[in-house]
This record gives C-alpha cells, sequence and structure tokens, in this order.
C-alpha cells in the first residue's frame, strides 16, 4: 500500500523555507527526489544532492552553477545552469513538481512543469497574482491539477473537499496573523527597522514572506491568489486577523455553515497534504491542544495602516495586467527596504503609485506579464530616485 504512494517529486526552490520543510516531509514519506533547484546557495545545495542524491540539481545563478558542478563532481547529480535549467527540472517526468520559489522567477517553471504535464504543488503565489488567468487556462487545457501549499489555501482547498458544486461556496474568509506590526498606527511605523519588521509572532519564513507579512501585501496576494485557485470573485472574500494562526482559513457554504481547518501553525502540515493528497498520512507536526491557547480572537483588519490589503483588492478588481503590477512593484521595494533603501510605509506609496500608473488591458499574454514585470521594476526605481 505504502509503495503506490512514493511520490516522484522536483523540488523548485530546495535550498529555502518552504523547500527545506518539504525535504523533511519527503525524507519521512521516502519520496523519490528526482531534482532539486536552487539560486545561488550552493553550499546547502550540494548538502541536499548528498543526502538525497537528486538525478539533476539546477542552479538558475550561471556562476554558482559553476561552482557547484566541480563541488559534486563525485556524484552522479547532473547540473543545470540558469533558469533554462530550473525549468528543465520543472519539466521532468515526476508526479509532482514543489515550486517554492519566492517571486516572479517562480512564474515560468509553474507554465514549463503545466506544459509537461506535470502536477504543480504550488507555494509560490507570486505565479497566480501576476498571471491567474494564464496559469488556470493552462491547466484547465493540459487537465493538470494545481494543489496549494499556502496555509490559507491549502485549509480552504481541505474544507472544500467533497464539495465541488461552486455554487454552494458562498464566501472564503482567510486568516491573517497581523503579523509583527498589527495595532499599531501609521506614525509609529514611519521608522520601523528591518531586524523587527522580520520577526513575525507565529511563522519562521523567507525574508520576501514575512516583510509581506509585516506590510500585510502578504494577505493582499493571498486575496489574489485564492480569487484564481477557487474561481470566486473578490468581493467574496473577507479577511480577518487571528494573532494566534490556528485558524487557517474558512469556508461560508450558502446556507451559512462555515467550515474551517485548524492545526497549529506549521507548514509542514499543508506541504505535506499537497505532496500526498488526496490521502492523509502521520506526520511531525504537533497535535492542536485547544486548551494551551485557551482563546483564539478575531479582529477587523485595520486598512488605514496596512494599505497593502486594499491595494491587493482594487488590483484584482480593476482586472487585467494590475494584480501583475502590483506584484512585481511589492517585490521590487520590499528589495529596497530590505537593503535599506526604502522606508518601511514607502513600500505601499510605491506600489500604489506604480498600479496607477499603468495602462492595462484586461486580457493578456505571457509577454505582456513579463513586460509589466520589467516596467513595474523600473518605475519603483525611478520614483526612489526623485
Ligand atoms: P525563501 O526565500 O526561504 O526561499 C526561496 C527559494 O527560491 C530558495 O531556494 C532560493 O534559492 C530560490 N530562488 C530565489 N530566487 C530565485 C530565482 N531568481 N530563480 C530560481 N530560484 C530562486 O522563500 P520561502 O519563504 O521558502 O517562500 C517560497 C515561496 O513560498 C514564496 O512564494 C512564499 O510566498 C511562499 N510561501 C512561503 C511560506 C513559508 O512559510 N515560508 C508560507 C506560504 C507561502
Ligand atoms: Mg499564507
Amino acid at each position: 500500500m505504502k509503495e503506490e504512494y512514493r511520490k516522484k517529486i522536483a523540488l523548485l526552490g530546495s535550498t529555502g523555507s518552504i523547500g527545506l520543510q518539504a525535504l523533511e516531509v519527503a525524507k519521512l514519506r521516502s519520496f523519490d527526489v528526482l531534482s532539486l533547484t536552487a539560486h545561488s546557495n550552493i553550499k546547502v545545495l550540494e548538502a541536499q544532492i548528498r543526502e538525497f542524491k537528486p538525478k539533476y540539481a539546477a542552479v538558475s545563478d550561471e556562476k554558482a552553477a559553476k561552482d557547484l558542478k566541480v563541488k559534486v563532481a563525485d556524484t552522479k547529480t547532473k547540473v543545470l545552469a540558469g533558469p533554462e535549467g530550473v525549468m528543465q527540472c520543472a519539466r521532468a517526468d515526476v508526479d509532482v513538481v514543489l515550486n517554492s520559489i519566492v517571486g516572479m522567477a517562480g512564474l515560468l517553471p509553474t507554465l514549463a512543469a503545466i506544459e509537461a504535464g506535470n502536477t504543480v504543488a504550488l507555494a509560490n503565489k507570486e505565479t497566480l497574482v501576476a498571471a491567474g488567468d494564464l496559469v488556470m487556462k493552462a491547466a484547465a487545457q493540459k487537465e493538470v491539477a494545481i494543489l496549494p501549499v499556502d496555509s490559507e489555501h491549502s485549509a480552504i482547498f481541505q474544507a472544500i473537499q467533497g464539495k465541488n458544486d461552486k455554487a454552494m461556496i458562498k464566501r472564503l474568509i482567510l486568516t491573517a496573523s497581523g503579523g509583527p506590526f498589527f495595532g499599531k498606527k501609521a506614525s509609529e511605523l514611519r521608522t520601523v527597522s528591518l531586524e523587527s519588521a522580520l520577526k513575525h509572532p507565529n511563522w519562521s519564513m523567507g525574508a520576501k514572506i514575512t516583510i509581506d507579512s509585516a506590510t500585510m501585501f502578504n494577505k493582499g496576494l493571498e486575496l489574489i491568489e485564492a480569487v484564481w485557485l477557487f474561481d470566486v470573485l473578490p468581493r467574496q472574500i473577507d479577511i480577518v486577523v487571528h494573532r494566534q494562526s490556528v485558524v487557517h482559513s474558512l469556508v461560508e457554504f450558502t446556507d451559512n455553515s462555515v467550515l474551517a481547518q485548524l492545526g497549529v501553525p506549521d507548514m509542514r502540515i499543508p506541504i505535506q497534504y499537497a505532496l500526498t493528497y488526496p490521502r492523509r498520512f502521520e506526520s511531525p507536526v504537533k497535535q492542536l491542544d485547544l486548551c494551551e491557547y485557551g482563546k483564539l480572537t478575531f479582529e477587523k483588519p485595520d486598512y488605514e495602516t496596512f494599505r497593502g490589503l486594499e491595494i491587493c483588492r482594487q488590483a484584482i478588481e480593476k482586472g487585467g495586467l494590475y494584480p501583475a503590477a502590483v506584484n512585481s512593484a511589492n517585490e521590487a521595494a520590499n528589495e529596497l527596504f530590505r537593503q535599506g533603501k526604502l522606508g518601511f510605509l514607502e513600500i505601499a506609496q510605491v506600489v500604489e503609485k506604480t498600479m496607477q500608473a499603468l495602462e492595462s488591458k484586461q486580457d493578456y499574454s505571457l509577454q505582456d506579464v513579463l513586460d509589466t514585470d520589467e516596467f513595474s521594476r523600473q518605475y519603483v526605481k525611478s520614483l526612489i530616485k526623485n
């Protein structure tokens, strides 16, 4: 029985926070890891190659790829270089491609996996924010499943199992931890340090998503992600701040019955569910002890202070390339903040200005998304200079 679930996986972004946790799950389930990829962290990738013995390893940074080739010359792993190498891993013959690359760099590999007919376990939310329409259409055409890894979307996906009549779904309620600055006002946030923004109360994650959680752009991006994954309208999605991150999200049905998925905040549950779907297996994650928490709280988001939420909602309501522009402008602004070149509150300001500067059509091609990415990054840069 177990053999049937010995899946063959390609793990894109294996050196990141999700990637490392996915390898823990893969090890536990004795999955066959066919390929691993990273951007430039070849030290960690080399250790992973020695442990998991993948057929392929891809490094998107060409120089780092060359160095890795030398380091693992004694192994049987073939090292592929550049973004094309990562795409090759996405196209390989596997049961599931887990995309845990951060940012827009995940888009082309997602499309490559779909094109090759591979099931995608998707952590890379930026893929759907930037090009949700194209990605979902390509997946439908190829009859490829996109399985959510993001904890909120996994919760919704779990809650709607066996209830696939979309007409029964009235509303999705995404929970948000609120990040490290919930309760603070703009005047207190003007000069926050990178260090304090990186201190997430409940989750340990990569730097970009941790800052996105502090600005609450993360929840805005997740709203857009949910629109595409579950084929609902933006107005059918509500956001509730839930500081404990125990209720991972909820679905309200036509009769006002609400189903939720709960668990301790640990990404290994949604990662494993996406990799073993539709089966469930034991996991190393701690059991939920509700009495340990005592009380679970729910509050309204502060839309005025954390502008990211409203900007993302506007972008998806406007449609076309506006979500792509917001996604790329946020990615650029988030990085500038991490480099100390932009203030915390300025992140939302430059993203909003970029959205306002864009002229978009409703129907778009992949090239339009890539052009919008370039436009948005340049626009953010130009705003910083002035
Ligand atoms: P991370 O920064 O820890 O890891 C990112 C991975 O992507 C690394 O392996 C890195 O080498 C690779 N990468 C970076 N730039 C690349 C490029 N240009 N080309 C190819 N590969 C590149 O990020 P993370 O926290 O693991 O998040 C990954 C994705 O999962 C993000 O989209 C994030 O929003 C989503 N996600 C993460 C969490 C979490 O708990 N970390 C939860 C939900 C969703
Ligand atoms: Mg999430």
